[in-house]
């Protein structure tokens, strides 16, 4: 790959090995990564993320069977070894539903569907290990010729390959710039929305005295359902340097982005006012003694910025792949952002790399771009389409579930 010349792509001269550009160091541009050096491929991901270290990665992440088994086929024996170093050890992977007064509705049992505990830094780290990530790499455009894709930088830089992998998450550059790079000659492309939900949350050291606070949590991640619409989700979990800690979260519909707790620039000033908020909310409604104090014996330091949840509306059509030349494609958030509230994202997102490296893999060579695309978007959005169904089938459920009061939900 020729980074700042613009030369042809090396394999296409001398019949070397391809080229993959992967935009975004996340899930599952580290994961795609992971599997398509493994089969032999020249790979090389830019991250916009200053350093490994710039932003925090959130807390525990939940995989799934299907997300198992993808990261099974996608990383060497030795690192699968040590897959589960990462993960999170002694905090429950079953989920229960409770109402604000902390009485349980239902419970999904531990060890359903091998749900998994991770950390995500740990696994982020693993992932990383072994692939050449460029940081402070924020792709602004990109250039298609049908014989190569040119990922174009904000510092100016350039890199040319064969096949360019958006991994870029929700807020998806490269899936805003197709319809300026193709104009009309586009396939089905799904649109990725915001819902009108934000998270709020923070953590706290977990001490004996946690443990006995929230009783439920023992045996793994906890809903609380409460009046309005609000929810709060508590996990026992570890901080980056494993040190035990609670995670909460409160979700709540937002109207705009405009919300003054909304706003976020990493400052103090900016956690102590969705710390306020998040205090106000819990004051004013019937929430148990023990949630409020989790939320008011928080720090504002250990406040994390807000996430506005995202889903994804799919077209009619299924016309596939999403660009005439098949050289631009999609993984993960940015094909099909879905709502946490089922747990999927993440193993799907692991399945679409498992799938894209497999196909890539297997491919006879000179590769047939628009057909394999074609094969990877078809089998990966049937797939998305319903998990993203299911989670916000998930979400409505979880809306409803209190317009009747709790003693008659129980
Ligand atoms: C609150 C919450 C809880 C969740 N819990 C779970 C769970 O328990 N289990 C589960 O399976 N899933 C869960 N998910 C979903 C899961 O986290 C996501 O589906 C997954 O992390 C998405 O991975 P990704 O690689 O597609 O995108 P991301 O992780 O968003 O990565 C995208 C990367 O691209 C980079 N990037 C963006 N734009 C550019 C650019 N222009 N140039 C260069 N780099 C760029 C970003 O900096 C980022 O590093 C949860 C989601 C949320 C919001």
């Amino acid at each position: 790959m020729d980074r700042q010349k613009g030369f042809a792509p090396k394999n296409q001269m001398q019949g070397q090995r391809l080229s993959i550009l992967i935009i975004g160091a996340g899930l599952g541009g580290l994961a795609l990564a992971q599997g398509l050096v493994n089969a032999g491929f020249n790979v090389s991901v830019f991250e916009r993320d200053k350093s490994p270290t710039s932003r925090t990665q959130g807390y525990r992440i939940s995989i799934r069977s299907l997300g198992l088994a993808a990261l099974t086929a996608l990383l060497t024996p030795e690192k699968l070894n040590r897959l589960s170093l990462a993960k999170v050890a002694n905090v429950g992977d079953g989920v229960t539903c409770a109402n604000e007064k902390m009485e349980p509705f239902f419970s999904v049992p531990q060890g359903q569907d091998a749900a998994a505990q991770f950390l995500r830094s740990e696994l982020r780290n693993l992932l990383q290990e072994g692939i050449n990530i460029e940081w402070n790499k924020r792709l602004v455009t990109f250039e298609d010729n049908g014989n190569q894709v040119i990922a174009r930088f904000e510092d100016g830089s350039h890199a040319t390959g064969d096949l360019l992998v958006g991994c870029d998450g929700g807020v998806s550059t490269i899936r805003e710039l197709f319809p300026l790079v193709y104009g009309n000659s586009l396939g089905s492309i799904p649109k990725i929305v915001s819902s009108n939900h934000a998270i709020l949350g923070g953590q706290i050291d977990r001490t004996p005295e946690w443990d006995k606070l929230l009783p439920l949590n023992k045996n793994g991640l906890v809903r609380f359902v409460g009046p309005n619409a609000h929810s709060m989700a508590v996990c026992f979990s570890e901080r980056a340097d494993r040190s035990p800690t609670v995670f909460w979260v409160l979700s709540e519909k937002i109207e705009g982005r405009d919300a003054s707790w909304y706003q976020f620039d990493q400052g103090l000033e900016c956690r102590t006012r969705i710390l306020d908020h998040c205090k106000q909310l819990m004051r004013n409604e019937t929430w148990h003694e023990n949630l409020k104090k989790l939320v008011y014996d928080t720090s504002a330091e250990a406040i994390m910025a807000p996430w506005r949840l995202r889903t994804t509306q799919f077209p009619d059509s299924n016309q596939f792949p999403m660009v005439p030349t098949g050289r631009v494609t999609l993984v993960g958030d940015s094909a099909h952002a879905m709502l946490p509230d089922r747990g999927l994202g993440g193993s799907n997102v692991l399945e679409d790399a498992r799938l894209l490296s497999t196909l890539l893999a297997s491919s006879p060579k000179p590769v047939d771009w628009p057909k394999l695309t074609e094969e990877f978007e078809r089998q990966m959005f049937t797939r998305a389409r319903i998990a993203v169904q299911e989670s916000e089938n998930a979400a409505e459920y979880f809306r409803n579930i209190r317009s009747t009061p709790p003693s008659e939900s129980n």
